[in-house]
């Protein structure tokens, strides 16, 4: 079966990350500015390793500057996730991009990007959620003026605060602040670990960080008793299969340790990370998951059953979602 239609819930997805390149092209070209060093000849991101994704990432990046690139881009991304079967997602939102980590002009952008969101609920049916991300490699101070946007703008759209970048730098527990300011807040937390870290940086974020959530978090399947903690406590992990496998992380979807994760009764989500530059979509996760592990509907319907419990929406959003999903059912 095509699993294109099949409704999803995908619960990691950077908004920048998830640009099409028609569009970052599009707005470069308006601008007049040189992407030649960001695309390869087919017109995909291009970029060698994790180190030089970063740089390609930060480089497509400049081109988004107002409020208004950032709800083009917004309903760009929605509408290919909309196209992909996605019915709610939540996606990373950085004040370092948006303004500079200046409230005043976080909230600008984060107007306009509600707006794009409203607009796609609208138009598509699908439902977003923002949660504001600081990034691991500017360091904890800057971290810090991310977590104030985020607590002023918390509650209603804004539902989460999280941590992205470059897991070799620092210490998880470096960001304990900005965690905590989130926290007080009111917001629900997630941080990237055991992606390039090993099993001690999701020890890390779970203690020191007191997330409820993992961004991909793949790599405790290399610490037995750290997989029962994580099945015993019920952290969630936000997996994004392709994204680790263009990496380098895994060679291919079947080495992949999701499903040994899931087996051992951690609570396993999909998502897609920054699907155009890994060359994927969660249409394409889903079908490689299928031959890869033999996933078929009731595997998929209970892992989009975890991700809508996980989601750090309000009640009243995910009892809608939930209801969605059982009529596709
Ligand atoms: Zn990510």
């Amino acid at each position: 079966m095509s699993w294109k239609d099949f409704p999803k819930v995908e619960l990691h997805l950077h908004l920048e990350g998830a640009a099409p390149p028609a569009f970052v092209r599009g707005l470069a070209q308006e601008k007049g500015i040189n992407l030649d060093r960001v695309f390869d000849e087919r017109g995909n991101y291009a970029f060698r390793d994790f180190t030089h994704f970063l740089q390609v990432y930060e480089a497509a990046t400049q081109v988004l500057k107002t409020p208004e690139d950032y709800r083009r881009l917004t309903l760009a991304v929605l509408e290919q996730c909309a196209e992909n079967g996605v019915i709610y997602a939540e996606t990373f939102l950085s004040p370092d991009f948006c303004g500079g980590r200046d409230v005043i002009a976080w909230k600008e952008y984060l107007h306009a990007m509600k707006e794009a969101a409203q607009q796609a609920e609208a138009q598509m049916g699908i439902t977003l959620r923002g949660i504001v991300t600081c990034i691991r490699h500017f360091g904890p101070d800057k971290a810090r003026e991310t977590a104030i946007c985020a607590a002023e703008t918390a509650g209603g759209w804004i539902t989460g605060f999280g941590m992205g970048g470059d897991e070799g730098l620092g210490r998880q527990g470096d960001f304990a602040w900005a965690f905590d300011c989130a926290r007080e807040a009111g917001l629900r937390l997630t941080t990237h670990a055991g992606e390039f870290g090993g099993p001690e940086s999701i020890r890390q974020a779970v203690q020191d960080l007191k997330v409820e959530r993992i961004g991909h978090g793949v790599r405790a399947i290399e610490d037995p008793a750290l997989v029962d903690i994580l099945a015993e406590t019920g952290v969630v992990l936000e997996v994004c299969p392709g994204s680790n496998v263009a990496l380098g992380l895994y060679p291919s979807y079947g080495a992949h340790p999701i499903a040994r994760l899931r087996e051992a009764g951690v609570k396993v989500t999909v998502s897609t990370d920054d699907p155009p530059f890994f060359n994927t979509t969660m249409t394409r996760e889903y079908e490689e998951l299928e031959r890869a592990f033999r996933w078929g509907i009731e595997d998929f319907t209970a892992l989009n059953a975890i991700a809508i419990d996980a989601a750090f929406c309000d009640e009243g959003t995910r009892t809608g979602i939930k209801e969605k999903l059982e009529q596709a059912a």
